[in-house]
């Protein structure tokens, strides 16, 4: 049984690697910021552009490892029409969840990250993407490692 599911999470993953959605740059963004995992080698660029306090369109661009990118690309999905506040709180489940496995509220389709807590050395990539959305989301443009992150 769990290793069905793991199948079918290992799938998700892999086609969002594959065929990362929202894959492009957005010259027009309200703000962007860029995202490094030195550790692996991972590199992301995430776009905004913002309405009021709403994401009204979200998209990246990087390379790196089909953790990050698939991270990045269902990160795009579940932003776009979503507010600062959703995200914010997202972040949290999200961070918890790939750093315990634990899964605390409805996570939906990002739940395809819980098992990547057994996995030390991937927990910076799956994260990554979403530093850079928190930065973007402050504003700042300053680049984000995962590195000067608080483990
Ligand atoms: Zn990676």
């Amino acid at each position: 049984m769990f290793e069905d599911i793991n199948d079918l999470y290992q799938q998700v993953i892999l086609d969002h690697c594959k065929q990362p959605r929202n894959f492009r740059e957005m010259p027009a963004c309200s703000c962007s910021a860029q995202g490094r995992n030195p550790l692996c080698g991972d590199k992301l660029q995430l776009f905004l552009a913002m309405e009021g306090d709403t994401v009204k369109d979200v998209s990246f661009v990087g390379s790196g490892c089909c953790i990050s990118k698939a991270s990045a690309s269902l990160l795009t999905e579940f932003a776009k029409g979503k507010t600062r506040a959703d995200i914010e709180t997202m972040f949290g489940q999200v961070h918890e969840m790939i750093k315990t496995g634990k899964v605390v509220g409805d996570v939906g389709k990002l739940a395809v990250f819980a098992g990547v807590y057994k996995y030390p050395a991937r927990v910076k990539c799956a994260i990554l993407s979403w530093h850079a959305m928190m930065s973007a989301l402050k504003g700042g443009n300053q680049p984000v490692s995962t590195e000067s992150e608080q483990n």
